[in-house]
């Protein structure tokens, strides 16, 4: 992780801890939906004590490996004395300096839990949180702001206090000595240019790996778009070594929404490639049918479900490109464009649809199985273009 490597992806459960069963299922569904890691909440002992068990379900009964991040607030000094097993079986520790005591025992509390990350070996995020940063830190800046010549805003003297709160923390951690390149931080905030302001600040003032993450992002479209613009902005400027979208999910909706959200913003910005892309036309006028629509998401929901098989099998097939468009405007140009499209007529055009195999006019489909031919013809290509990788010789 950072150091050029590439970006990675992370989620975070929301079950019981303690509920060893739902929490190993639910870091299953998450690293299948492609996080590469997994934060799981261990805030009291029943939580701790489940934690080493959480490990050996994902093994045994899910074939999952996982990393875990243990989260701790208040009591992680306590929490990973007493369940050494928890300390052992976690594959970092994240700690929020605003959230383990005041005064003297703020940094017993804190080197105690860094102590732990030396014995066994383990990393540790410094996670400062707007909504949890140490208030005696931002109340002597606040207090040394007010007293200089030339104030500066309340906003940027938050900003300052989130910054110093990461850094100091991660130097104390070093001081106690935990290494350097042991030693991950975030500052998340909940307001796009504040947390892009942040970063900018932290990625210029250390050379540490930094967890991106737009915190409380919200629900439905505006959590995704913040999420998305926030991580963006950062990542196209090279900021950032792992990126997490913090979205509240709809009441029993999917989880996995915050992964898929990561991996596309990771896909969509050119730095990773996880899945074949479906370059498919928003539809207009010329398409009065709905059509092209229902075959766009057949193709998506065709190629999502090969893509188990396919990526075990058949490397480089996630970086097929398959176009589906909607009328003769763009649709030969961005199917010539694509491994393989499709131009289908739009309305008043002659009910024929060209299909495009690497730049050329393959075939024209037509009639009532031109779906199913489609498809076939993408399976065919998948097969020809990306073979059976033959296993490694012993
Ligand atoms: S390709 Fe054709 S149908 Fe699709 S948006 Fe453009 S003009 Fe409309």
């Amino acid at each position: 992780m950072g150091g050029g490597a590439p970006v990675v992806v992370q989620s975070m459960t929301n079950t019981d801890t303690a509920d060893a069963r739902a929490t190993a299922a639910q870091v299953a569904a998450l690293a299948e939906a492609g996080s590469e890691i997994v934060r799981i909440t261990v805030n009291n002992r029943a939580a701790a004590a489940q934690v080493a068990d959480i490990r050996a379900r994902l093994r045994d009964d899910h074939g999952v490996e996982v990393p875990l991040v243990g989260d701790f607030h208040y009591n992680g000094h306590t929490l990973l004395a007493e369940f050494p097993d928890c300390a052992e079986a976690l594959d970092k520790y994240r700690i929020n300096p605003g959230n383990v005591g005041r005064g003297a025992r703020h940094d017993a509390n804190f080197a105690a839990i860094v102590q732990a990350a030396i014995d066994h070996r383990k990393p540790v995020r410094i996670g400062v949180n707007a909504g949890s940063l140490d208030p005696e830190l931002l109340d002597a800046l606040m207090d040394a702001n007010a007293r200089s010549a030339q104030p500066a805003s309340a906003d940027d003297v938050l900003r300052e206090a989130l910054v110093r709160s990461a850094l100091d923390s991660a130097a104390a951690a070093e001081e106690i000595g935990l290494p350097h390149d042991r030693i991950i931080v975030s500052c998340k905030v909940s307001r796009l240019p504040d947390m892009v302001a942040v970063y900018r600040e932290l990625a210029s003032r250390c050379d540490l790996p930094l967890h991106l993450g737009l915190t409380e992002a919200g629900m439905g479209t505006k959590g995704i778009v913040a999420t998305t613009a926030a991580l963006s902005v950062l990542l196209e400027a090279g900021i950032g070594d792992t990126i997490r979208a913090s979205l509240t999910p709809e009441p029993g909706a999917d989880r996995a929404l915050e992964v898929r959200v990561c991996l596309d913003v990771l896909q969509s910005l050119g730095l990773r490639t996880f899945r074949p892309e479906v370059t498919a036309c928003p539809g207009c006028g010329r398409t009065t049918s709905t059509f092209f629509q229902v075959l766009a998401q057949r193709i998506e929901g065709h190629l999502e479900e090969r893509m188990d098989t396919w990526k075990r099998e058949r490397p480089g097939v996630s970086g097929l490109k398959v176009a589906v468009m909607g009328c003769i405007v763009n649709g030969p140009g961005e199917s010539r464009a694509a491994d393989i499209g499709i131009s289908l007529p739009g309305t008043g055009e002659s009910p024929r649809a060209p299909v495009y195999i690497d730049g050329q006019k393959a075939t024209t489909l037509e009639g009532a199985g031109l779906a199913e031919d489609f498809i076939a013809l993408v399976e065919q290509y998948v097969e020809r273009r990306f073979p059976v990788a033959e296993p490694a010789s012993r």
